[in-house]
């Protein structure tokens, strides 16, 4: 899950900088019916402001007066969930960087000494992570040992393994 809001990887205009920091403030302009919207972002080298699009020349009627409201007082939950929408990203030209930014909750590791365990994993926001690093964090593993068992087929799962995945999985660890 997000522990807090993802590095917005964008080039900085004003330094050679790379990464911004959301947080959480809008600016709203309306010229007569309609709105402009945009999220700012933040350089975290020199701290300079820019703006990511949300609508351009957007009816005013057509916009949900609660997502307004929602902008005028800066919600981070709604920066949260811009920075989730493929849309807004890709009219910005931007990537997510999640590093430091999500935790695992494991429920505890009574079931470790099992020895057959069902696991489901699940992700409360899309939040591209390598299997093999949640396997080893929530079995008390080292990455070599869960390759080793994925290989040896111990650890099967229906989805593979190798990579990054960012969506719900489930795996059998047999020891
Ligand atoms: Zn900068």
């Amino acid at each position: 899950m997000p522990t807090c809001l993802p590095t917005v990887l964008r080039r900085c205009h004003a330094c050679a900088s790379e990464r911004f920091r959301a947080n959480g403030k809008f600016r709203v302009n309306a010229n007569h019916k309609l709105l402009d919207a945009w999220l700012l972002v933040l350089c975290t080298a020199c701290g300079d402001t820019a703006k990511l699009t949300v609508w351009e020349r957007m009816h005013v009627r057509s916009v949900r007066a609660e997502l307004l409201d929602r902008m005028h007082d800066n919600d981070p939950g709604l920066a949260a969930e811009l920075l989730k929408d493929p849309v807004v990203r890709r009219r910005n030209r931007i990537a997510l960087d999640w590093a430091g930014a999500w935790r695992l909750d494991t429920g505890g590791s009574d079931h470790l000494d099992r020895e057959v365990i069902d696991v489901s994993v699940r992700f409360a926001a899309r939040i591209p992570v390598r299997p093999v690093r949640l396997i080893a964090d929530g079995c008390g593993l080292s990455r070599a040992e869960v390759e080793r068992l994925v290989a040896e087929g111990k650890i099967v799962s229906a989805v593979r393994l190798s990579g990054k995945l960012s969506s719900d999985f489930t795996f059998t660890l047999k020891r």
